[in-house]
C-alpha cells in the first residue's frame, strides 16, 4: 500500500500524529527553534527520556535519531533526529540529511507508528538551503521501503511560507 504524503503549514507541536519528529541537536538536551517549542509544549517527561538516552549512549550523531515519549503533546512519541549544519556542501550534508529522515522512518516502523510528522529539518538555524532540503526529504520518503506496511501517512509540517510553497510546488509535479 502506498504511503500518503501530506503537506500542512503550522506548528508541529499541535499535530495529532502517532509521532512528531524533532530537529534536535547532538546534545539531545533541547535548543531553539522547533526543538525548544517541542520541549516547552511536551513538558519534562521528554527531557527526562532524552537524559536517559544521553546517559546510556552519549550524544546523538548527526544523521541519527532516537525516540522518546511525547509527554504532554498530542503525539504519543517524539523522534529526535539530528540534521547537519549546512557548510556549503562540503561535509556530506546531503547524505546526513537523508540519513536523518531514513533513521526516523526506521524508528517509526520499530515502534508501530502509523502516522509521522516531520518539520523541515536543518532549514532553520542550520541553514540548509530550503529547496535542496525539501527535494531530499521528499525523495527519501518516496523511496523508503516499508515492507511491513506499518507507516500509513507522512506529514510534512512547514512553519514558514517559503517552505510551504516549496513543498507544494515539488509535490504538485
Ligand atoms: P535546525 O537547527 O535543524 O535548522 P530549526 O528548529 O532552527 O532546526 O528549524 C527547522 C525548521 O523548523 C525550520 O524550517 C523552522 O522554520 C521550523 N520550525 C520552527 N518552529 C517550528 C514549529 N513549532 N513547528 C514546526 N516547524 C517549526
Amino acid at each position: 500500500m502506498d504511503i500518503i504524503l501530506t503537506v500542512i503549514k503550522g506548528d508541529i507541536t499541535k499535530v495529532e500524529a502517532d509521532a512528531i519528529v524533532n530537529a534536535a541537536n547532538t546534545s539531545l538536551l533541547g535548543g531553539s527553534g522547533v526543538d525548544g517549542a517541542i520541549h516547552r509544549a511536551g513538558g519534562k517527561d521528554i527531557l527526562e527520556d532524552c537524559q536517559k538516552i544521553r546517559n546510556k549512549q552519549g550524544k546523538c550523531k548527526i544523521g541519527e535519531a532516537v525516540i522518546t515519549t511525547g509527554g504532554n503533546l498530542p503525539a504519543k512519541f517524539v523522534i529526535h533526529a539530528v540534521g547537519p549544519v549546512w557548510s556549503n556542501g562540503t561535509k556530506n550534508e546531503t547524505e546526513l540529511l537523508t540519513s536523518a529522515y531514513t533513521n526516523s522512518l526506521n524508528l517509526a516502523i520499530q515502534n508501530n507508528i502509523e502516522t509521522i510528522a516531520f518539520p523541515n529539518i536543518s532549514t532553520g538555524i542550520y541553514k540548509f538551503p530550503k529547496k535542496e532540503a525539501a527535494i531530499i526529504a521528499i525523495n527519501t520518503v518516496n523511496s523508503f521501503e516499508d515492507n511491513l506496511n506499518i507507516i500509513k501517512e507522512i506529514i510534512f509540517v512547514c512553519y514558514d511560507d517559503e517552505n510551504y510553497t516549496i513543498y507544494n510546488n515539488i509535490l504538485k509535479k
